[in-house]
Formats: structure tokens, C-alpha cells, sequence
């Protein structure tokens, strides 16, 4: 952490004050600040700190919930301007990512979705024909026997290809917008956790670690570490443990037998892995322990995550582990992701692992809806969003374990 003198001092006033420096605050401030409104992104840690630094870089298509039940949930309108949203967001981020000349190794090299059972593989054929009939979407699928040339595993059953979707670098790919955000005229500042917001007459007031500032609007983009200075909002988020794994450095004949067309790949199951390649390494993640990180989840995940990845790569059983983490995702009680206003604070959040290029291009376009005053018409704003069933939950998920018990049994039934 820098020292105090090297921070930004707060501003007294803004227009709009952000709350959260990942792609969510970040797009949204450099969405305003182009259109000449102050802005200041303020965050609890370092800019980037939380998920954005620290996923696994697969920029996707599609929703965390299948387009089916999608469909099936909201209706045909609905489910179609969500699914334009998805694709709207891979364009955005390589929109952003060309403007601003962001060095993060952005590509559209596909995505992999890979059964683990045969009755996956079947359920991947039926969603070739669906994609296609309902959403014009083309998606191919990869047989058991041609599998090879694209994952060097035989854990599988087979495979379904989707092409639109991308990868990039956590990391440098916030850094880079959060520079292109401060280009624009945004302020950022870190170690300003925000520990109270209140209302004087039509300002919002936040009072931070380090001062405090008033601001005509607030956006929330808090995702996994939303707490109780907006409790209404963390009550209808669970914070949900993801972990990742990183081998040492890997000859080149290995790294094109692993994953010879340098996919984005994850699987089927409910308790997934995903992996993929950065700079010969393979990067293995997976939802190892449901708890948020602590240094002992974190130990916990590198042992299971590295017997999961040598079940799927048995040539990978001399490779060093040499790096580990973990992150907070948010999922909503729905598994949908939600924007909106509530008591006049805009927020975006809900992505539950599948927010990288959503998260930019939900800041973006609810920053738009703020200029405009109205976000009503967001097709992210077009459902309710849910609160726990019987309202028996407070921010802190004391059900997790016994979720992670259901996921499992459900991964053996399926
Ligand atoms: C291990 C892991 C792997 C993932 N892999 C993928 C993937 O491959 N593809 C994909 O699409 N998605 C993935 N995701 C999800 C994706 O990373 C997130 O959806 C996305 O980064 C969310 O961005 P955000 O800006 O909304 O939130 P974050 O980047 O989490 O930022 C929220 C910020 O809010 C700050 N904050 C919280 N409270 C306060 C406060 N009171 N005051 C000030 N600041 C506060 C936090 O410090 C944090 O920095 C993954 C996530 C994890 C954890």
C-alpha cells in the first residue's frame, strides 16, 4: 500500500461518486468523465483490488444462467435483449481496449464448454440447435474423437465451441482502464473505504476512511465486498469463493499439447473448474471452498485444485504449483445479474463469475442511464431483483456449506 502522501486528496463536491474501483466503477467513471461530469471512484483497497485483478480473464458470451432458463424465466424479449447485452459487452471491452490502446493481451480466441459426462455432451447438442433458432448465435460442437485438437485431456465427453467469445490479462487490463479513466478527467482514490452515506437535503453525503465529500449521485460497484454502508443491497448479494491456481512456466511443446488453440475452456458441472493458458503457465481455477478468501482457504483450494487439474491433465502431475489466490464473486438469490436505483443509488451488481466484459459494459451503459436520469429501461433493470427467500440472511452466508453439499450432490445426479 502507498503512503498517505502519495494519495489523492478527496474532492469536497462531485457530480457523481463511485463506490468500488473495478471494471464496474472504472467503466462507469470513464464513461462520465468523457461526458464532463465529476467524478471521483472511491475504493476501500488499491484500484483493482477485488475480482478485477483476479479472475481467470475469460471474456464471455452469454449469462451465468443458461439462455434457456432464461427464456423459460422472463420470456423471449427479455432473454433476447439480454443475450445482445452479452455480446455488446465483448464489443465494448475491445472497443475500450483499441481506444485506449490497453496492453492486456485481448483476444477473441473462443471459448470452450467441455462434458463431463455423455448426457453433458448430449444437452450441448440440443443447445447447438437452440442458439442458432433463437438467438442466431452460431456455436459448434467438438466430438469426443476430434476433442484432442482442442483440449489435450480424455476426461471428457466432448466439448461445445463458442467463437465469439475472448481472453485477456486481469490485471493489466484494469490498470489500463483505470489510466484511461483518469485520462478522461475521473479521479480515483484508493484507501478510501466508504464507512457511511447518508442524504442532507438533496446531496448524498459519504464519509470515508480518509475524509468525507458530498455528490448529486452514487453508484455502487461494490460486486463481492458489497458491506453494510449500502445493507439493503448486501442483503441480496451472497459473496462466493473462487480460487486459482498458476503451474510454473511450461515448455512450449506441453502448452500446445494442453490447450492447442489457446481457449478459454470450463466445464459443465455445477462445482465447475475453468482453466486456460497466460505466458506458458495453466492457469486452474475452480469454486475449491464456497467461503470467501482467507489465507486457509486459499491453502485449502491449492491442494484441491491441483488434484483437480492433474485428474483433467495426468501430464501436469510433475508441474510446480507456483502461485495460488482467491476471490469474492456476488451472486444474486436468482443468479441474475441486476441494475438499478434504489433511494436514488444507482447500482450495478450480481455478475456471480461472469462479469468481465459485463462489468464494463454495465458501467458504461449505467452511467448513461444516469446522465439520462432514468434506468428504467436498462434491459438489466426490466425484472425484480430478489431477496432471500423468507428474508433469512443479513449479508453473512451461513448456508454456504450446505450449498456446497447440494452443488455436489447435484454434479453426481446430472
Ligand atoms: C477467482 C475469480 C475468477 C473469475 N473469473 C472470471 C472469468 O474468467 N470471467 C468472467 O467473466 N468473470 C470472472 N470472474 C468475475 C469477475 O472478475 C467480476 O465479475 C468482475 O471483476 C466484477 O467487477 P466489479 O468492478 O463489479 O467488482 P470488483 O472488481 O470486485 O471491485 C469491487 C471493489 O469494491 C471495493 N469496495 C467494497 N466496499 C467498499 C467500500 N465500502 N468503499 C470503497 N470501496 C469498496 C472493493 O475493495 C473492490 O475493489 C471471476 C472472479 C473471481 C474472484
Amino acid at each position: 500500500m502507498p503512503d498517505d502522501a502519495s494519495l489523492t486528496p478527496l474532492p469536497e463536491k462531485v457530480e457523481v461518486a463511485i463506490i468500488g474501483g473495478g471494471y464496474t466503477g472504472l467503466s462507469a467513471a470513464r464513461t462520465l468523465a468523457k461526458s464532463g461530469v465529476k467524478v471521483a471512484v472511491l475504493e476501500a483497497n488499491t484500484i483493482g483490488w477485488g475480482a478485477s485483478s483476479r479472475h481467470g480473464g475469460m471474456v464471455l458470451t452469454g449469462l451465468k444462467p443458461g439462455m434457456q432458463s432464461v427464456i423459460k424465466k422472463y420470456g423471449r424479449d427479455i432473454a433476447k435483449r439480454l443475450f445482445k447485452c452479452s455480446l455488446d459487452s465483448i464489443d465494448t471491452v475491445e472497443q475500450i481496449v483499441g481506444e485506449e490502446n490497453i496492453d492486456c493481451g485481448f483476444a477473441r480466441c473462443g471459448h470452450l464448454l467441455a462434458a463431463n459426462k455423455p448426457k453433458h455432451y448430449e444437452a450441448l447438442k440440443a443447445e447447438v440447435e437452440f442458439m442458432d433458432r433463437e438467438f442466431n448465435h452460431k456455436v459448434r460442437l467438438i466430438s469426443r474423437a476430434e476433442q484432442g485438437s482442442e483440449i489435450g485431456s480424455a476426461v471428457y465427453h466432448g466439448a461445445l465451441l463458442d467463437e465469439c467469445s475472448g481472453g485477456l490479462n486481469p490485471a493489466q487490463y484494469v490498470t489500463g482502464l483505470a489510466s484511461a479513466a483518469e485520462r478522461a478527467g475521473a479521479t480515483l482514490h484508493m484507501r478510501a473505504r466508504v464507512i457511511r452515506l447518508g442524504r442532507r437535503e438533496r446531496r448524498f453525503l459519504l464519509e470515508t476512511e480518509r475524509g468525507s465529500l458530498s455528490a448529486e449521485s452514487v453508484f455502487v460497484a461494490t460486486s463481492g465486498y458489497t458491506g453494510n454502508v449500502t445493507k439493503k443491497l448486501q442483503r441480496k448479494i451472497i459473496p462466493i469463493g473462487s480460487y486459482i491456481i498458476a503451474t510454473e512456466k511450461l515448455s512450449d511443446d506441453l502448452v500446445k499439447e494442453l490447450i492447442p488453440g489457446d481457449r478459454m475452456v470450463f466445464d459443465y458441472r455445477h462445482y465447475l473448474n475453468y482453466f486456460r493458458l497466460w505466458d506458458n503457465r495453466l492457469i486452474f481455477g475452480g469454486r475449491a471452498a464456497f467461503f470467501p478468501e482467507t489465507s486457509r482457504t486459499i491453502q485449502r483450494s491449492a491442494d484441491i485444485l491441483r488434484r483437480e487439474m492433474i485428474q483433467v491433465y495426468p501430464q501436469l502431475k510433475d508441474a510446480k504449483v507456483e502461485y495460488v489466490w482467491g476471490g469474492t464473486l456476488d451472486f444474486a438469490f436468482d443468479m441474475m445479474t441486476h441494475v438499478g436505483q434504489a433511494d436514488g443509488i444507482y447500482y450495478s451488481l450480481g455478475y456471480a463469475g461472469h462479469g468481465v466484459a459485463m462489468a464494463t459494459y454495465l458501467g458504461q451503459t449505467v452511467a448513461e442511464a444516469m446522465m439520462k436520469g432514468d434506468i428504467r429501461e436498462h434491459p438489466f433493470a426490466s425484472f425484480s431483483f430478489p431477496g432471500a427467500p423468507l428474508g433469512l440472511y443479513d449479508g453473512f452466508p451461513w448456508f454456504l456449506p450446505f450449498a456446497g453439499a447440494w452443488h455436489k450432490i447435484l454434479d453426481w445426479v446430472e
